[in-house]
């Protein structure tokens, strides 16, 4: 999923504008506003509010969307209706979507008119030579009037921008209609009964949402082994519409996730350099050196039982290393930043791979399948090193981890590791009155959860 940077702000920031208010969660942003067709829109717009608010009946969901204004996207079709034909005469529109091997010229006798026009509309000026990059898959509509003249032509050129050629009475004229995509913001909350990715289906978000969520806890929660029912997130997120209609899902601007007795909370931040990223509330950055799971949990989730799993201290006692049962094939990341140490095959620990971290640590993980790193390779933090397999003694497929401080044994779940790094001190105040707001909508989020069970 590509989202046009211009379409979206790059920075999380200018989202809240009233903060601790509700009403001000809801910014559209529109970046022009031609051809409103109001009525029609807001009419759209007020079922693209009910059908979200739908979700919030299911359980354990949450959907507030509240508009401070009513999103209103371009209609590009309504101009249109500056020939004054619309009314006067019934105009009949043809959709021609262009197929492979297709001319324009073709095209144009299809439709019944003829090439003289077409030549005049190409050579009209530079907006209406976009129609000669017409490709196959693109969609031309006409609109004719009752003599089978052309009354206008529209071309979409690209995803947000369309070219329309109008003609009245010989006369030629051009446009190009933006298309708008706005961002609503939208929140919700899940408790986890059987999985993340049940829990988050009834909270309406998609699987890539779900992951994306759980991407902001993995250095500090285990989605594989530490998942437990009555786990429970809440999200403020972006969900695009382009021209009222639901185009994707856009950034999670904050989160929180509660697992077993520990909480924690993230927030969307652009600090400034440019690159935006997720600060725990005391500003320090999310990511820390080691991942909680080194493995894309999304291959194991979806059919794990929590209530069914042994304490994990047990198993790290019995054999100095966490074992993740997961499907053959299963990408296995570096827990961290380091170097490849070793990468090999022997009959007991099948295809392995051990990576040398900063301050004396080691990972080692065994079993693979297939290895995707040679020895002496720099490494990147989740890059992936191999897969899952059963090789050497393995009685099935799964990942043997282990985290090794100083030559000694340590459970990467308990070890006390460096923290994070802070905001710098001189933009600490800037993240503070931007987090504040909208983490205040987080327990606002969790607070009417707990009301309504009450
Ligand atoms: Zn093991």
């Amino acid at each position: 999923m590509v989202i046009k940077a211009q379409a979206i702000p790059n920075k999380a920031n200018p989202t809240i504008k009233q903060p601790g208010s509700v009403n001000s969660f809801i910014t559209p942003f529109i970046r022009n506003k031609k051809n409103l067709f109001v009525v029609a829109t807001v009419l759209f717009s007020l079922f693209a509010l009910a059908d979200m608010l739908s979700v919030g009946a299911d359980a354990h969901v949450d959907v507030r969307p509240v508009y401070n204004q009513l999103s209103i996207p371009d209609t590009p079709l309504m101009s249109f209706s500056e020939n004054g034909m619309i009314g006067t005469e019934q105009l009949k529109t043809i959709h021609h979507v262009v197929k492979k091997g297709e001319t324009l010229s073709g095209i144009f006798t299809d439709v019944g008119l003829s090439q003289g026009l077409l030549l005049s509309i190409a050579h009209f000026n530079e907006d209406s030579r976009l129609l000669t990059k017409v490709m196959p898959g693109n969609t031309l509509t006409f609109q004719m009037n009752h003599a089978g003249e052309l009354a206008s032509l529209a071309y979409q050129v690209s995803e947000f921008k369309t070219l329309l050629i109008h003609h009245d009475i010989g006369q030629i004229s051009t446009e190009i209609v933006t298309q708008e995509q706005q961002v609503h913001l939208v929140s919700t909350h899940g408790v986890i009964d059987h999985s993340v990715f049940s829990a988050g289906k009834k909270a309406g978000l998609s699987d890539k949402m779900v992951m994306d969520l759980a991407n902001i806890f993995s250095w500090d929660i285990d989605f594989v082994l530490e998942i437990r029912a009555g786990d429970q997130f809440s999200l403020i997120y972006e969900k695009v519409y382009k021209n009222g209609e639901f185009l994707t899902d856009g950034r999670i601007l904050a989160a929180s996730f509660t697992n077993q007795d520990r909480h924690y909370e993230a927030v969307l931040y652009d600090d400034g350099s440019g690159e935006t990223q997720y600060y725990a509330p005391n500003g320090r950055s999310m990511k820390k050196a080691f991942l909680r799971a080194p493995l894309n949990f999304s291959y194991i989730s979806s059919n794990f039982n929590p209530k069914r799993l042994h304490p994990v201290t047990k198993r790290v006692k019995a054999h100095r290393g966490i074992d993740y049962s997961a499907p053959t094939g299963t990408p296995v990341y570096a827990a961290g930043a380091g170097k490849v140490i070793r990468s090999a095959y022997n009959k007991y620990n099948g295809h392995h791979v051990f990576i040398q971290h900063p301050n004396g640590i080691v990972t080692k993980y065994l079993h693979f399948t297939k290895r995707a790193v040679k020895q002496g390779q720099r490494v990147k933090q989740k890059q992936t090193i191999g897969y899952v397999g059963a090789t050497g003694l393995a009685t099935g497929p799964h990942l043997h981890y282990e985290f090794i401080y100083n030559g000694v044994h340590r459970n990467p779940r308990t070890v006390d590791l460096p923290k994070a790094e802070p905001l710098a001190k001189d933009k600490m105040a800037a993240f503070h009155d931007y987090a504040r707001p909208i983490l205040g909508q987080l327990h606002n989020i969790n607070q009417g959860l707990i009301a309504r069970i009450e």
